[in-house]
C-alpha cells in the first residue's frame, strides 16, 4: 500500500465528475467539510469508490448520493441509492467472491461478482469497516468507515 494523506471530498468530487461523464448519471456528493482527511492509499480508494458507484448505477436509477465526513475518530463515505435493493437472506453472502444475486443475475447487467469481494479486502487492508444497509425495492446504502489518524 502506498499511504499517504487523501481527501476524500476532492475524490469524491473528481470520481462522481468521471462517473458522469462514463456513464452519464448524475452522483450527488453531500459533505459539511471543504476536505475530509484520513491516510490511505488513494488508487485504492479510487477503485473502492469506483466498485460501489459502478454497482449503484448498475442496480438503480438516479439519483444516486454521495455523503463523505468524519464521525468521532473516523471518515465515512456512503454510496446510497434507490435502486432494487438487496433480498435479507442475500446481504450476509455478497462481500463473497463470486456471489451473485439471483435476481441481478438475471437481469443484463454484467458482472461477475467480484467488485464487492474487492471492496471488502481493500477496506480490510485499511484497518477499516464496510456496511450495508439495503431493502428490496428501496435501495441500498454501503457505508466505509475508515481510521483518520
Ligand atoms: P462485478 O464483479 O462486476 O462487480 P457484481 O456487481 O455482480 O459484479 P459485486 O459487486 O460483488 O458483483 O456484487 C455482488 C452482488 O450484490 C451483485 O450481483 C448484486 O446482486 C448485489 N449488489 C451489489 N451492489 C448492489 C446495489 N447497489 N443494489 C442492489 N444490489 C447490489
Amino acid at each position: 500500500l502506498d499511504i499517504k494523506k487523501v481527501d476524500f471530498v476532492s475524490l469524491s468530487k473528481e470520481t462522481s465528475k468521471l462517473m458522469k461523464n462514463a456513464y452519464g448519471q448524475h452522483i450527488s456528493v453531500h459533505t459539511l467539510y471543504d476536505r475530509v482527511i484520513a491516510n490511505a492509499d488513494k488508487q485504492k480508494m479510487k477503485q473502492l469508490l469506483f466498485i460501489l458507484l459502478d454497482n449503484a448505477l448498475k442496480y438503480s436509477m438516479s439519483p444516486i448520493e454521495l455523503y463523505v465526513g468524519y464521525e468521532k475518530d473516523h471518515v465515512f463515505f456512503t454510496v446510497k441509492d434507490h435502486g432494487i435493493g438487496i433480498p435479507k437472506e442475500d446481504i450476509a453472502h455478497i462481500f463473497d467472491r463470486f456471489y451473485r444475486v439471483d435476481k441481478a443475475r438475471n437481469r443484463e447487467t454484467g458482472g461477475i461478482g467480484l467488485g464487492l469481494s474487492i471492496a471488502k479486502q481493500i477496506v480490510d487492508s485499511h484497518g477499516g469497516n464496510i456496511n450495508v444497509v439495503s431493502k428490496e425495492g428501496e435501495g441500498t446504502s454501503f457505508t466505509v468507515t475508515l481510521p483518520n489518524n
